[in-house]
């Protein structure tokens, strides 16, 4: 039935995988140079457009070949300016990709899985099972689609883009997916076509020990670790993947991590849990640890979610938290949160296509209670 899916979609081949496609067609080498420079430098999605191409050539690469992206099932733009996009693939699982705006440029929040099979007590995504990895062409296509709503295709040359920046901080583990993620991220650097510098691709882990080499040497990336604890004992519960790869040993990779230096740091993300991870103690010794790493501090209020076991710290914590940072020398800002009319911001991910899956739902229910009935109770958060 699905005559467009028997087609090979271009999107998400590697530069070799995509010349090997030509080949097969039996085309020159050099047609991949132009098809790249179309589907990745001027957005084209129609062979017809690829104006380059003789168009005996184009219907015949449109017989066997596609362009295809993700379908943005939902848009949303908060009162912040933070853009959500609920993203559906072809199965019909979705995911969430979120843009967050500064002045004049901004960066885009890019999902690797669809959940996650790590969980992490503060984060909605960990209460979501994991349904599976993303592909290569569902990660660029992220990516891609934001951009057709910014509407920055061709390639902006002069470095203006909206889209200047890609954070790996998704939904998902992207060191559990790594071999379509490292794929997409080399698409997307290509000088080529989207050519967006390593330095302005940020790419967060929960410390997934023995692929943090291995992301360093292959992408030059920068790093971000989802630190949160200061102690193996409260991190083993934070971030149960701390079982796995304690804290000295995740310590240890990121004195390592190639690429990092005083002009170019790590990023240790620290969720502010009021009362848990927040004392002045652990500011202390979130210093002890940074000791001889090049790095720098972002501290994340907790977002809450409906039913989750923590709250943000307070202000004050906060505050004196900050202060101890500052005096021993970093500047760390506390990241403010956007989206969250929207709930896009850090760990809300999961809710909203639960919600509206909720809402979905309800409905159906709805529509079967016959008319006078008790409507089921709801909680805080209207689900039922
Ligand atoms: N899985 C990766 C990347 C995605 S999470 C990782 O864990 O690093 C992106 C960041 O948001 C991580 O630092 C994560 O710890 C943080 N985060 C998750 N849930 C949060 C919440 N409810 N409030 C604030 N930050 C949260
Ligand atoms: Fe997964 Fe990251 Fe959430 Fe942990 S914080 S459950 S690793 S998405």
């Amino acid at each position: 039935m699905e005559t467009a899916a028997e087609k090979t979609n271009l999107v998400g081949l590697s530069r070799e995988e995509l010349a090997a496609a030509v080949a097969a067609v039996g085309e020159k080498p050099f047609r991949t140079k132009q098809l790249w420079h179309w589907i990745y430098h001027q957005g084209a999605t129609d062979f017809a457009q690829m104006t380059t191409l003789a168009k005996p050539l184009r219907e015949k690469l449109a017989e066997i070949f596609e362009v295809r992206k993700p379908v943005v099932s939902r848009e949303q733009t908060s009162s912040d300016r933070t853009r959500k996009w609920l993203i559906k693939f072809a199965d019909g699982n979705e995911a969430e990709t979120v843009y967050i705006p500064e002045d004049d440029r901004g960066a885009i929040c890019i999902s690797s899985q669809v959940g996650c099979t790590l969980t992490c007590t503060f984060c909605h995504t960990g209460t979501q099972k994991l349904v599976r990895n993303l592909t290569s062409a569902e990660i660029v296509g992220q990516f891609m689609v934001a951009r057709d709503s910014y509407g920055e295709w061709p390639t902006p040359m002069d470095g203006g883009r909206m889209i200047s920046n890609i954070v790996m901080m998704g939904m998902g583990e992207p060191l559990f997916n790594y071999d379509n993620v490292s794929k997409a991220l080399k698409i997307i650097m290509d000088g080529e076509g989207i050519a967006l510098s390593k330095r302005r691709i940020t790419l967060s882990t929960s410390g997934v020990v023995p692929m943090m080499e291995k992301c360093g040497a292959d992408l030059g990336v920068n790093l971000a670790v989802s630190l949160h604890a200061v102690t193996d004992e409260l991190r083993d519960v934070l971030v149960p993947i701390n079982k796995k790869y304690p804290l000295k040993e995740l310590i240890r990779a990121c004195r390592e991590y190639p690429g990092a230096n005083n002009a170019r740091r790590i990023t240790f993300e620290y969720v502010m849990l009021k009362g848990v991870n927040d004392s002045e103690a652990d500011a202390r010794e979130l210093l002890r640890l940074a000791k001889g790493i090049p790095v720098k501090f972002n501290l994340i209020p907790f977002n809450a979610w409906p039913g989750a076991p923590y709250e943000c710290s307070t202000p004050e914590a906060m505050d004196k938290f900050v202060n101890i940072l500052n005096d021993g020398g970093f500047s760390s800002p506390i990241r403010q949160p956007r989206g969250r009319d929207i709930m896009a911001a850090c760990g809300q991910l999961k809710s909203a296509s639960e919600r509206e899956r909720l809402k979905r739902m309800t409905a159906r229910v709805e529509a079967l209670v016959p008319e006078g009935a008790e409507p089921a109770p709801r909680d805080a958060a209207g689900n039922a």
